[in-house]
């Protein structure tokens, strides 16, 4: 299938009208009107094969993925998601992958009335990068550098089961044993890896209120980590406050489940601050909006010049060794 057949399947399956996209695909470039009074957010990230994601993976779900991931960002930022593009790396024209593909990306864009306004098809080692744009009023975006000491801490969804759902695909010995639980289980740990949620609706509950934000991609103190250096704070994690879902608990020992909540990545769940006095209606509000949050700690003064600003405890205060600073590539 040539090059310009794929785009073309590609465009048919994710084909979304909207009034704002002035031109779409098919020419050099798109053209497209931001409302009046809003700034237009913009976020890129890549999913390699084998890096982001096992290269087993469905092309179904890293259609989903490549998506999720960017509107996440957009997400952390309290923005209104409109258009994206699309750059796909392809080791061949293969149109049935594309499709797939194609539907994963359509299934989520949908949800969110997001139009593919244009990309770009090459031949290379499987890689995908999709830019998302969205719109947040004037002074209306969450920003990771509004944290004040005092501020409660709190996480959306159930932090740790992406990084759960790695470990149930993990072919080798020391997981052995994971492969006969339920597997039930198993699927919902996976599902999480494979199809996270951006949490877009809870991200423009918090505009105005959260005092800071950010989307949990590397691990949850790694990325609390970027909210207190932007910040200029400290935090104060309580390890048994971190909510756990049925899966996470069924599955793993505590330790093993503790270490996930804490450092697993790929969850792409919210943690934001806010004032612990305004925290009450803005927890209804998130679990109205379908995914609810737990307050998980609290904004303290930053200490000295120590490296990393984060202290975990147990509920009886003792203190717990933080064991790894997330994700990194090159390192
Ligand atoms: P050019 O040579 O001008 O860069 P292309 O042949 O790369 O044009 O693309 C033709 C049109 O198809 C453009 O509008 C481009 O944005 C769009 N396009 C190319 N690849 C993709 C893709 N993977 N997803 C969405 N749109 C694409
Ligand atoms: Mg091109």
């Amino acid at each position: 299938m040539a090059e310009f057949e794929l785009i073309a399947l590609i465009r048919d399956r994710c084909a979304v009208a909207r009034e704002d996209v002035r031109l779409g695909i098919g020419d050099d470039a798109a053209l497209l009107a931001v409302p009046a009074g809003h700034l237009l957010a913009v976020s890129t990230d890549t999913l390699v094969a084998g890096v982001h994601f096992p290269i087993a993976t469905h092309a179904a779900d890293i259609g989903w993925k490549a998506l999720a991931v960017n509107l996440s960002d957009l997400a952390a930022m309290g923005a209104t998601p409109a258009w994206a593009t699309l750059a796909l790396t392809l080791p061949e024209a293969d149109a049935r992958w594309v499709e797939q593909f194609a539907d994963g990306f359509a299934a989520l864009a949908g949800e969110f009335k997001l139009a593919l306004v244009g990309g770009d098809t090459t031949q290379g080692p499987l890689s995908i990068t999709v830019t998302v744009h969205g719109f947040v009023p004037v002074d209306g975006a969450l920003l990771r550098s509004g944290a004040r000491v005092g501020d409660g801490i709190f996480v959306t969804g159930t932090p740790g089961d992406a990084a759960a759902g790695l470990r149930c695909l993990d072919r080798n010995a020391a997981a052995a044993e994971l492969l006969s639980a339920p597997v039930g289980l198993r699927e919902a740990l996976t599902a999480r890896l494979n199809r996270p949620v951006p949490r877009v609706a809870q991200g423009l509950a918090l505009r105005g209120r959260a005092t800071a934000c950010i989307d949990v991609s590397d691990g949850l103190v790694a990325d609390l980590g970027h909210i207190c250096a932007a910040s200029g704070v400290g935090a104060q994690l309580d390890a048994d406050a971190l909510p756990a879902s049925s899966a996470l608990l069924g599955l793993f020992d505590p330790a093993t489940r503790r270490a996930f909540q804490l450092n697993g990545g790929d969850d792409y769940e919210l943690c934001f601050t806010a004032p612990d006095q305004d925290a009450g209606a803005l927890l209804g509000d998130l679990a109205r909006s379908g995914c609810g949050a737990t307050r998980i700690g609290r904004i303290v003064a930053e200490r000295g010049d120590a490296a990393v600003q984060i202290r975990v405890t147990d509920s009886a205060g003792t203190s717990l060794p933080i064991a790894r600073a997330g994700w990194e590539h090159f390192s």
